[in-house]
């Protein structure tokens, strides 16, 4: 299920902001090699964890895999994927 999600992410990413976006995962990984850069940090300590970053390995807290199934999207990337959905409102 995370990884569907992490793969579904890519296509709204890619849509929205090309490939440095979707395959450089926000910034966190090279988008050539896909190795994690080494000014990303680890996981965030309390709160949703986006799942199209990839963080530091080393730095992890217990709750991890219960923090990342109960992370909705986050609400960049919902917007993104409204915008991308390119929805016409009528009456
Ligand atoms: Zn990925």
């Amino acid at each position: 299920m995370l990884v569907a999600a992490h793969e579904f992410g890519h296509s709204v990413l890619m849509y929205a902001g090309g490939l440095s976006l979707s395959w450089g995962h926000k910034g966190s990984t090279n988008p050539i090699t896909q190795s994690v850069k080494y000014s990303t940090p680890g996981y965030p300590e309390k709160g949703p964890i986006d799942l199209m970053k990839y963080y530091d390995p080393t730095k992890r807290s217990a709750d991890l895999f219960r923090r990342m199934v109960d992370s909705a999207a986050m609400d960049i990337d919902v917007k993104r994927l409204i915008w991308g959905a390119q929805i016409k409102w009528t009456k």
